[in-house]
């Protein structure tokens, strides 16, 4: 289904605003966040119209991001970046879609982004996804594992760590889901500290609970159904 033009650009400026005033409320600038928009399942018609006004696209996966590449003109300059869990032997296709990978989670996967990175004679920036949820379905590194992560990543050449990624609990209940988010942030602190890197985003905060992300410390939201409405 596709959206009217005038909807998306409409919903860009009420989340523009939502932002704004979350940021406001706790002292923050809305400058300090960025709004990624989420574009799986949805058109390249529809991209196009978010990439006016959104910091960068998101997609979760390499084969719809590759059909839409295709058809992608070479005159936008949007930066995409790989939001979903990414195999192994998908690195070399989402390396040459991807600006960024956001869905580093484990040692193996690092290895194997480093190893192509450097023979694509690129450097790749990923965020480290954490699991702050506990949920065993979703994705992320383990809590008791992200430090050994961090190890690795920070070894990898051509590897640019520049923050963390968290998914939220799927709750309504405030306080567990901003008890994840304040979990990312502290992580986040404490990397920052132990590698000596800015690692500036913090991204986290989707349609339902991005305000209380932003609370939370959030630099980088993403947004999918607020802007184009549900998925299929
Ligand atoms: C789909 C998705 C989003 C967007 O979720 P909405 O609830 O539609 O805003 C954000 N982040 C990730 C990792 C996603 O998979």
């Amino acid at each position: 289904m596709n959206n009217d033009i005038n909807n998306i650009k409409n919903n860009i400026e009420n989340i523009r605003r939502a932002i704004e005033e979350s940021a406001t409320a706790c002292g923050r600038k809305a400058s300090d966040i960025k709004l990624v928009a989420v574009t799986k399942t949805h058109s390249v018609e529809e991209m196009l119209i978010a990439s006016e006004s959104a910091d960068a696209l998101g997609e979760n996966r390499v084969q719809e991001a590759m059909a839409k590449k295709r058809l992608w003109p070479s005159t936008n300059r949007s930066q995409w970046r790989l939001l979903g869990h990414l195999q192994n032997n998908k690195v070399r296709k989402a390396l040459q879609l991807f600006d960024t990978v956001d869905s580093l989670d484990s040692v193996d996967l690092a290895m194997t982004l480093n190893r192509v990175s450097q023979e694509m004679t690129r450097v790749t920036s990923v965020l480290i996804e954490v699991n702050t949820s506990g949920e065993s379905s979703k994705s992320g590194v383990a809590l008791g594992k992200f430090y050994e992560l961090l190890d690795r990543v920070l070894t990898c050449r051509n590897l640019s760590l520049e923050g963390l990624m968290t998914i939220g609990p799927l709750s309504e209940n405030e306080s567990d889901v901003r008890r994840a988010f304040a979990q990312a942030r502290a992580l986040s602190e404490k990397a920052r500290a132990l590698s000596a890197l800015p690692l500036s985003i913090l991204s986290m905060g989707m349609s339902y609970d991005f305000r209380w992300a932003i609370t939370e410390g959030s630099t980088m939201v993403r947004i999918g159904t607020a802007l184009f409405g549900s998925r299929e």
